[in-house]
């Protein structure tokens, strides 16, 4: 999968459909963990003002386009993304790829009570999708480094961070090398949307 420069982050140029299936074999493969950011324009001017903040965003394994201004600015640059991939989205792609031998699935973030009615209604949506865990984004499980152990004890392949940027981003920085086999991705409020 090619790359776009923009504003000096490396935007994945793919499609939702692609770009999932291909994470997905990845995930088999691979035995690192696979950082995904979701960016809308926030995202990126968030990364123009703070260094260690475009730091993850280019060490992460893709930056996909959250975001009709990131396809837009892509085009003004010349160089045109194929479509836009809204983190929501991906993560419904994701939840639809399940295989319920493989995958466990893991929601982190949100308001109390909201990863675990996403949760359910994931489970209703994609009855493959198993997931083994969930924690709120306010510190019902602790803080983050006790997050990430309760998470790594459950060895779950898809990690889900709804804190918003930048915490989420920053998290899965943190944290990523305790998980050898996951795809961790950012989801923003995505949770919100999913618990309706
Ligand atoms: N959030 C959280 N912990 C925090 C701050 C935010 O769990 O300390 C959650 C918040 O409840 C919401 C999500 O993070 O579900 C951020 O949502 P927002 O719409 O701001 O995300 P965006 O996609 O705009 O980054």
């Amino acid at each position: 999968m090619n790359k776009v420069n923009i504003l000096n982050i490396p935007i994945t140029n793919t499609t939702k459909a692609q770009f999932s299936k291909k994470m997905m074999i990845l995930l088999e493969k691979q035995k690192r963990p696979i950082q995904i950011v979701t960016a809308n324009p926030e995202i990126i001017m968030l990364a123009k003002e703070n260094p260690t903040y475009e730091g993850y965003l280019r060490a992460s394994d893709h930056v996909v386009a959250d975001g009709i201004g990131v396809v837009m600015g892509a085009k003004m640059l010349g160089t045109p993304l194929q479509e836009r991939i809204a983190g929501y989205e991906l993560l419904l792609e994701f939840l639809s790829l399940a295989d319920v031998e493989k995958h466990r699935f893991y929601f982190y973030g949100g308001k109390p009570g909201v990863a675990q009615k996403a949760a359910e209604e994931a489970k209703k949506r994609f009855p493959n999708a198993k997931i083994v865990g969930v924690s709120d984004g306010y510190g019902g499980d602790g803080d983050g480094v006790q997050v990430a152990e309760k998470i790594a004890k459950l060895k779950p392949t898809h990690i889900f961070v709804a804190l918003g940027a930048p915490k989420q981003e920053e998290w899965i920085a943190e944290h990523a090398q305790r998980f050898q086999h996951a795809i961790m991705m950012g989801v923003g409020g995505s949770f919100d949307v999913l618990s309706g």
